[in-house]
């Protein structure tokens, strides 16, 4: 978003926003026990490993948790009025995996816990992006 200043990636994170400019989105899993992480981290927080990778995933969840911000935190989001911030727990992560993004192209009204995302990715610099999510519409 312009005027708004982007994520500063480090050693860890890197992979995710670099990932997320490129239109995909990865999440850090363990590979010793399998389990995914986010925010990412060194050690897995369930079993200690060191050794991890970067698990490519197609980007849906449900809506956790949210709330809508009257008075922007920075004048960067100025432009976008009232704006959300939501927490989307990923399909198919046992329920571990919770991203704190924005829902974008969704009215106050029907932003509700439970309600099904996608991903999709607002640029946040020349090569990353931030991951935001739209409502998932019904596919034929
Ligand atoms: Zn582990």
């Amino acid at each position: 978003m312009p005027g708004l200043p982007g994520p500063r990636p480090d050693p860890t994170t890197e992979g995710y926003w670099l990932a997320a400019g490129r239109g995909e989105l990865v999440i850090q899993r363990c590979t010793a026990c399998g389990v995914h992480r986010h925010p990412p981290t060194q050690v897995c927080y369930s079993c200690g490993a060191l050794d991890w990778e970067w698990a490519p995933h197609p980007g849906n969840g449900t809506v956790y948790s949210y709330t809508w911000v009257e008075r922007p935190i920075h004048p960067g989001l100025a432009a976008l009025g009232a704006y959300n911030t939501t927490v989307v727990e990923l399909d198919d992560t046992n329920g571990v995996v919770r991203i704190l993004a924005r829902v974008t192209d969704v009215e106050r009204a029907d932003l509700v816990v439970g309600l099904p995302v996608e991903v999709h990715f607002d640029p946040a610099g020349d090569e990353i992006a931030l991951p935001v999510f739209r409502p998932r519409r019904a596919r034929a």
